[in-house]
């Protein structure tokens, strides 16, 4: 077992149930970050782009990945490309940029598992039985990177992050603040989006 790609208790926790997808996505992040060669982002200089959507399963590993790089949704470092392909780009302004996709070899192979059969039944992970959850968990654990993922250096990718600003001022109707790159003009008042009737 590649104990180095097995989540801390504390991301299943975050996550809300035991999946096989939280374990691929911590140990995408974690192979992405060692060909970056980045550290787990503290603040604001490294984003992630899962190629996923919404409405097809196995999007959970974008958590795992949260969790390992500190690229967080909650700190606008992540953003979804609904490509629904099960893959993501790395990319740090200094370091570059790293696609890593699973292989539909791995898909296929994964797809055999009893956890898959419940979640077709339209069983939620959190009630498909704990041995055939951790079946496939500790079968993940024993693939190899090559035969999980697909890497590609992505040299021309180019992403420039939203400047962060601490400007405010207060919506003429409804008196809350609003940071000023969402602020909105109404009679030459400023106004926040929802009361600007766009
Ligand atoms: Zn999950
Ligand atoms: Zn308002």
């Amino acid at each position: 077992m590649k104990t180095e790609y097995v989540p801390p208790e504390w991301a299943f926790e975050f996550h809300g149930h035991r999946c096989p997808f939280l374990p691929i996505g911590y140990r995408m992040g974690k192979l992405a970050m060692e060909y970056l060669k980045v550290e787990r982002e503290k603040d604001h200089g490294f984003f992630v782009f899962p190629e996923c959507g919404e409405g097809h399963p196995q999007i959970c590993f974008i958590d795992g990945i949260q969790v390992i790089t500190g690229v967080t949704y909650g700190k606008s470092l992540m953003e979804k490309t609904y490509y629904g392909k099960l893959a993501a780009i790395f990319f740090h302004p200094k370091k570059g940029a790293v696609r890593y996709s699973l292989k539909p070899e791995f898909i296929d192979a994964f797809g055999k598992f009893e956890f898959f059969a419940y979640r077709k039944k339209g069983i939620e992970p959190s009630q498909v039985p704990q041995k055939a959850a951790d079946e496939v968990i500790n079968w993940v654990y024993e693939q190899t990177d090559d035969f999980m993922f697909k890497v590609e250096a992505k040299p021309d990718f180019k992403f420039s992050p939203v400047k962060g600003s601490f400007n405010k001022a207060k919506c003429s109707i409804c008196g809350e603040y609003v940071f000023e790159r969402y602020l909105r003009t109404k009679d030459g008042k400023p106004v926040c989006i929802p009361c600007s009737e766009y």
